[in-house]
């Protein structure tokens, strides 16, 4: 049995964006150099679209690097039969570091209490340990500062059980084209990597690419890049026309019902949709339990009939309401929430910009009630 609310992931569409990726980082590389590799982010259930499935299509396409969340999204996704390598981002601080070892996961060190536990970790196991060191340049959340890095590297440089094989950072606002934040992080991570060299220490691999980062400046490619949302179909805002992507999940589902509704009655909890004049109102399975926001209520829209239709009242847990007044519909009929319908198409970001967050966000909300559904190609 499936439920009439269904996301359709397209794992062909998925390894088309990453091949699509992969040609645009190629066809912007010197011919002198080395195009860098892609670290492909499928952390978070792989923004929605399904862990499993979506990490092995990528290491079908070619992705020799995955990064999740955490130690447990980790194992997961070795449980899924991944086999390249895993890169782990999060903190470990409160996590069971049994699992790097055991399936051979590469943590980020972000902290010198990190350092330390990771080289006790190994060090109990008699094993060595790759890491990626974390350097905080600006978005005060994970990583060594960079501006005290002489006194907090030394120590984890000298672990005899830890092999350095990446430094990264993050940036802040590489989404947001007249932020100065971008440039600074730039520039203090080029002196991070130089204190670095002054400490004897030989850096294999860098990396500081998040999605929009890599469309917006390849002076911050290094040796590797980390898009998440590109994977998915999805440019970040400002950036959208420079790849050719395929939106990966679109969310389908069919009507339930058709109601008139007379001049003044209320529509949904709290009445909150009261029209003046009738109207005809059809009811969708899809509710804020399986992560459509509350929000869209009286903001977002539906494709039905090949038309764009506004949900209006309240969105409730299992359902919505869209206005087909002057579309032809009835029950059984598809209702499109995110995809394509005729010539209409809605977006994570167009769903993202009618609600007033991000298209991560949208994504990574579609609930677990919700079956995804993939396509054979690519499997
Ligand atoms: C999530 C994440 C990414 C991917 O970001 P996108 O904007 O989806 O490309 C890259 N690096 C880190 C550290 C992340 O947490």
């Amino acid at each position: 049995m499936v439920r009439s609310t269904v996301a359709h992931v397209g794992l062909a569409a998925l390894q088309a964006n990453y091949r699509a990726i992969e040609a645009f980082l190629a066809a912007r590389t010197p011919r002198a150099r080395r195009p860098p590799d892609i670290i492909a982010v499928v952390k978070a259930n792989a923004y929605g679209h399904g862990a499993r499935p979506v990490a092995l299509a990528l290491e079908r396409a070619g992705a020799s690097m995955l990064a999740c969340a955490d130690i447990e999204e980790g194992i997961a996704l070795r449980r899924a039969g991944v086999r390249g390598r895993i890169l782990v981002f999060g903190a470990l601080s409160v996590s069971d570091l049994g699992g790097l070892f055991e399936y051979e996961l590469t943590p980020t060190c972000s902290t010198p209490g990190a350092g330390r536990a990771l080289q006790a970790a190994a060090a109990a196991r008699g094993r060595r340990l790759r890491y990626h060191l974390k350097i905080d340049t600006g978005l005060n959340r994970l990583g060594f500062r960079h501006d005290n890095l002489a006194l907090t590297l030394p120590d984890l440089f000298r672990s005899p059980n830890l092999d350095l094989a990446a430094v990264y950072t993050h940036f802040a606002t590489a989404d947001d084209p007249s932020h100065p934040l971008f440039e600074e992080q730039r520039g203090r991570f080029a002196d991070a990597l130089a204190r670095i060299a002054t400490m004897g220490v030989t850096v294999p691999a860098r990396h500081a690419a998040n999605s929009a980062a890599l469309l917006r400046e390849p002076h911050v490619w290094y040796e590797f890049v980390r898009p998440g949302l590109l994977l998915y179909g999805v440019a970040p805002a400002p950036w959208a026309a420079t790849l050719p992507l395929r939106p990966v999940m679109s969310l389908r589902s069919r009507i339930v019902s058709v109601k008139n509704v007379r001049a003044g009655e209320g529509v949904g909890y709290g009445a909150r949709f009261t029209p003046a004049t009738p109207r005809v109102v059809a009811t969708v399975p899809a509710g804020y339990a399986d992560g459509l926001a509350a929000r869209l209520g009286g903001r977002g829209e539906v494709l039905v009939g090949g038309r764009r239709a506004p949900i209006v009242g309240a969105v409730s847990m299992d359902m919505l309401a869209v206005d087909v007044t002057g579309v032809p519909v009835d029950p059984g009929d598809e209702v499109v929430l995110l995809g394509e319908q005729g010539a209409e198409r809605i977006t994570a970001s167009d769903m993202a910009a009618a609600i007033g967050t991000s298209p991560y966000e949208v994504l990574c909300r579609i609930g677990s009630r919700i079956e995804r559904v993939y396509d054979e190609v690519g499997q």
